[in-house]
């Protein structure tokens, strides 16, 4: 049985599907107007970690996330300024190529993070009818006004709403901002629909019932998971920060909308922060990106192994010190791995085998493996688990073989996936010219010492029947093995 902590109870609870044997998940995809920063990637490691554990357990998952990409303003709360816009003007491009930009970047940084796909990506400029339709909605049970040229959702219409979140309302209403929207009704009341919108430069605008202009952020992951997954789902997930602004007014417009409940389990990652305190805001610019990482010399997984160690709940600090370290552990693995494949001087590779030829122990370190993920994506004990069974099932290197693919098959460490493929350098080259003069003067001593030497530096040669020599690079476990 898998266990996932909902935010809406507070607490861990045994995780049943509507439907049996299929899960629906919505994720709060990524706003396109910059590079996702590493506080962001760590909530979709998160999500993408949720995602194989599902289908570990044998679910068949429907996995949707969204690409906000457009009216997204940098406060939560209908104020500041236009993300997209700010961002196009100061690139000098269209808020459309902005967006493409950075959609693609954000699918590359997916890619190296090894992150699962989601089975629909959907944009939200690409759904405009759909946000509108349900307003529409909302409209016909009376949950909206408009005033001043917006459409405004009244939370006072909604009994329940700040439920999941917990939020005190009245004193929010009392704490809010002087300068706040005089067209609410409700200082707490948030805009489905701008047509007055202070962006002159706004370029992204449609034709709507309440006339040209845009739709307000919350709206469409509402509109787009209901199109999905249905009016009602299991599984909702993003970062923490969401929960008393954007999945509050979510969940208020899709259950206002349908008269249903919407998501059953509410999962939320806690924040990655910098040793200084400091937010990384994304509007602002100071941030790292997967980028300043692996200009420090640090490939993306190893990021991806250090967010790992510690429970998607908890806050984690980054530093570089503990990223070494992560960096280091992984390189042990893949180091491991490839002694365990390498088919050197003869030896035959060792092969995973089947879960039927695994011993009982390793049999035993799988499933606490599994459990430890079962049990509300508890990273930290299946690392700790994965260490364990390195150091238990060392003298049965298939069964290790097997126990670190079936692990790295959840983890997703790529521990696997590292060829070789590093090019041949200058010195080694050298040295097999070398070797083919000694051979060519029948110089076999001079010629066996230089084969020593590349061997030992950690290159393979092999001389061919047509009078080539190939070298390629060897596994480290060439000259011990
Ligand atoms: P955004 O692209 O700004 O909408 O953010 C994408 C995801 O990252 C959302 O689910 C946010 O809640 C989450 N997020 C933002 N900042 C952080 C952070 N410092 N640590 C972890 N997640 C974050
Ligand atoms: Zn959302």
């Amino acid at each position: 049985m898998i266990r996932l902590y909902n935010t809406t109870t507070r607490k861990k609870e045994p995780f049943t599907p509507i439907t049996p044997g299929r899960v629906g998940v919505y994720a709060c995809g990524p706003t396109v107007y910059n590079y996702a920063h590493i506080g962001n990637l760590r909530t979709f490691v998160f999500e993408d970690i949720l995602m194989r554990t599902l289908r570990q357990y044998g679910y068949r998952t429907n996995y949707v996330m969204n690409i906000t990409d457009v009216g997204h303003l940098t406060d939560d709360g209908d104020q500041g300024d236009d993300k997209m816009v700010v961002s196009s003007r100061k690139m000098n491009k269209t808020v459309w190529e902005v967006a493409e930009f950075y959609t693609n970047a954000f699918l590359e940084d997916a890619a190296a993070l090894l992150l699962t796909s989601p089975d629909t990506l959907c944009k939200a400029t690409d759904h405009i009818d759909d946000m509108i339709a349900l307003i529409q909605r909302l409209e016909e049970h009376g949950y909206t006004y408009e005033a001043g040229g917006n459409v405004y959702f009244s939370i006072d219409k909604f009994p329940t709403y700040g439920a999941m979140a917990k939020l005190d309302l009245e004193q929010m209403q009392a704490g809010s901002r002087v300068d706040v929207d005089t067209h609410k009704k409700n200082p707490l009341d948030f805009v489905l629909w701008f047509t007055n919108s202070k962006f002159e430069s706004q370029a992204m605008v449609w034709d709507s019932p309440w006339g040209k202009g845009y739709p307000g952020w919350h709206l469409e992951c509402s509109a787009m998971s209901m199109k999905y997954l249905g009016e009602s789902f299991d599984i909702h997930c993003g970062g923490i920060d969401a929960v008393p602004v954007h999945h509050t007014n979510e969940i208020a417009q899709s259950e206002a909308a349908t008269g249903k409940k919407w998501v059953n389990y509410w999962l939320h990652g806690e924040f990655l922060i910098m040793a200084d305190r400091k937010k990384m805001s994304k509007s602002d610019g100071n941030f790292i990106t997967l980028q300043t990482l692996r200009d420090m010399g640090y490939d993306p997984l190893d990021y991806r192994f250090f967010l790992l160690g510690a429970h998607y709940r908890t806050q984690l600090t980054f530093s570089e010190e503990a990223l070494r370290g992560a960096q280091q552990a992984r390189r042990r693995l893949i180091s491991l791995v490839q002694q365990l494949t390498c088919p050197c001087e003869g030896k035959a590779p060792h092969l995973l085998v089947g879960e039927d030829e695994l011993s009982g122990e390793a049999m035993t370190l799988l499933m606490s493996f599994e459990e430890a993920l079962y049990d509300d994506l508890h990273t930290p004990r299946a690392l700790a688990v994965l260490w364990q069974g390195v150091k238990e099932l060392k003298d049965r290197p298939s069964e290790l073989l097997t126990f670190l693919e079936r692990a790295d098959r959840l983890l997703g460490l790529g521990i696997f996936l590292e060829k070789k493929t590093e090019e041949i350098p200058e010195e080694i080259i050298q040295l097999v010219e070398d070797r083919r003069v000694a051979r060519k003067n029948r110089n076999y001593q001079e010629s066996d010492r230089l084969r020593d030497a590349i061997t030992s530096a950690g290159y393979l040669i092999e001389d061919k029947s047509d009078g080539t020599t190939s070298v390629k690079k060897s596994d480290t476990c060439v000259t011990k093995c």
